[in-house]
């Protein structure tokens, strides 16, 4: 296990801080965070050095090594970095070159280690000098695959999503700095997509609806909470899509199944969404009396109302 593990780094300006040291008497070098500002072969201490909860010891993260500075002070840090062994792994992580098309894992070097918290936003900087240690493509990919599996295992997802869930991840990577600012709960996803997405879709539809002759496709059903629930959709040619689309309309609650219900609750949704009576072709319906009675079946009440409409 390396030392890393082991240690709880202390961050300036955190709750512990450095007072830690004045609990030992053997500390004679109390830490001081100037110290990582000490530049060594064009590097800062901070670099590589944190310190550790444990008074008058810190460690190299390059090594994940435990160093004493207790007695001596910085020096012991400087000593450190001038070391044979550190010095040839920080040489070999900086001469190791990317590979074509190989991403290279997000730093978690912090190189504003050790600054002033007031002044560290502006010091910020987003390269290190010294590089991560390089993951291989292949064991990135296994990982990415891994999680994408354990997702599906622990929501209950059907194999048939994973390739969908892939192409996914896939396109909102593309945009890192949109998916950072994207956080949904359930509130608001239900909220955006009946208000948001649901609503623009349906604009959409109904703006196709005024210019293109269609044809709707009703049926009746009863949902998970036992309302009695009609399904409208829509079928036409998009200019768009350069092909025939059936699209979902509307979903209304009845409490009645009958003709009349159905009829008023239609002529209802032709006048709120401002659908032409002229553009409807064709209904398509089951079988039953409610809907093709031939007096006062759904079929034959709608077809009055479009000849009244229409003329024809
Ligand atoms: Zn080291």
């Amino acid at each position: 296990m390396s030392v890393q593990h082991k240690c709880v780094i202390i961050q300036r300006g955190s709750e512990f801080d450095t007072d830690i040291d004045k609990t030992d008497p053997q500390v004679t070098n109390p830490w001081k965070w100037i110290w990582m500002e000490h530049v060594v072969n064009g590097q800062k201490l901070g670099d590589s050095i944190r310190k550790i909860q444990k008074p008058g010891h810190a460690m190299c993260i390059i090594c994940s090594k435990e160093l004493k500075y207790g007695k001596r002070g910085r020096f012991s840090l400087v000593q450190h970095v001038q070391n044979p062994s550190h010095l040839s792994i920080v040489n070999m992580r900086k001469s190791n070159t990317v590979l074509p098309g190989q991403k290279q894992p997000e730093s978690s070097t912090d190189t504003t280690y050790g600054i002033h918290p007031m002044l560290k936003k502006a010091a910020e900087n987003p390269k290190s000098s010294i590089p991560e240690p390089r993951v291989s493509l292949i064991d990135r990919v296994s990982t990415a695959e891994a999680t994408v599996l354990a997702f599906a295992a622990e929501k209950s997802l059907p194999y048939a999503v994973v390739p969908d869930l892939v192409s996914l991840s896939k396109s909102l990577a593309k945009d890192k700095q949109a998916l950072d600012g994207i956080s949904m709960d359930r509130t608001s996803a239900s909220y955006k997509m009946t208000y948001g997405l649901g609503k623009t879709f349906q604009e959409e539809c109904v703006e196709d609806l005024q210019t293109s002759f269609f044809s709707l496709n009703i049926d009746e059903c009863t949902s998970e909470t036992n309302l009695r629930v009609v399904s409208v959709l829509v079928c036409y040619y998009s200019d768009k899509d350069q092909k025939v689309v059936i699209k979902h309309l509307s979903s209304f609650a009845v409490t009645k199944v009958d003709s009349k219900t159905l009829y008023q609750e239609l002529v209802r949704l032709f006048e709120e969404l401002r659908l032409p009576w002229k553009n409807l072709v064709s209904i398509l319906m089951d079988s039953c009396n409610v809907m093709r009675g031939s007096k006062g079946g759904l079929e034959t009440l709608i077809r009055k109302k479009k000849h009244a409409r229409c003329g024809w």
